[in-house]
């Protein structure tokens, strides 16, 4: 008989402990703050939040020495707060939300920008744009709820590149809760992605990149020349 593979639960580090967090999902929030909306070329209006995925084994922690990702030559940095679930449900009220919340983190969500750009002109799926290996580093998790206001940037080789202010989120995160659990069930273990701030740009090979939020531990990852 053929032998079964073996699949490991992808984890995440926690902050000052040595238990890992276990992921289950991990969604994403499109154009979440107006000015990262504006220089994708749309209309920073509060239309209602929209969602896509990402294997939970992208997941990659901080300090990882990546290869540079296949199929593109524009791969872009989205430094993101992350939030992580530690108990789930359906349709649950922004008032809520936050008694699901285990922790947070500051996350890149790492896009291959060309094929993300390909898939849109012609109206196919993201995934290949945004759910490749390795394509969410994450930080350690913060326990508790996440400020609703702090500085969050990114640098590339030391230079600024990302800088924004959590407070500048069009949709809170409460908010992202309660939308994307009307769509499907969230769970303990999820990780959500709440959107990224101006200032996107691409990654060249032999890079570091480091995504900081005030108050959690940073992510750093760098790409093989
Ligand atoms: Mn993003």
């Amino acid at each position: 008989m053929n032998t079964l593979p073996r699949l490991d639960v992808p984890t995440i580090a926690i902050a000052r402990s040595s238990q890992r967090f276990p992921v289950r999902r991990i969604y994403c929030v499109g154009l979440n703050y107006a000015d990262h909306a504006r220089e994708m070329g749309k209309d920073p209006q509060r239309h209602p939040p929209f969602f896509f995925g990402k294997p939970a084994d992208a997941v990659v922690g901080s300090g990882a020495h990546l290869p540079y990702p296949p199929q593109t030559a524009d791969l872009h940095h989205e430094v993101e707060l992350v939030v992580a679930l530690r108990q789930g449900g359906s349709n649950i009220p922004a008032a809520d939300a936050a008694s699901l919340i285990f922790g947070y983190a500051v996350g890149i969500d790492l896009t291959r920008r060309d094929l993300q750009a390909e898939a849109k002109k012609a109206g196919r799926p993201w995934d290949m744009g945004k759910g490749f290996d390795h394509s969410a580093p994450i930080g350690a998790l913060a326990t508790g709820v996440p400020p609703a206001a702090g500085a969050i940037s990114l640098t590339v080789d030391g230079k600024v590149r990302q800088r924004g202010d959590l407070q500048d989120m069009i949709w809170s995160v409460a908010e992202i809760i309660a939308a994307l659990s009307t769509y499907i069930e969230v769970a303990a273990g999820d990780l959500i992605f709440t959107g990224t701030p101006s200032g996107v740009g691409p990654i060249q090979r032999g890079e570091t990149v480091r995504g900081i939020i005030a108050g959690v531990e940073p992510v750093e990852v760098s790409f093989e020349p």
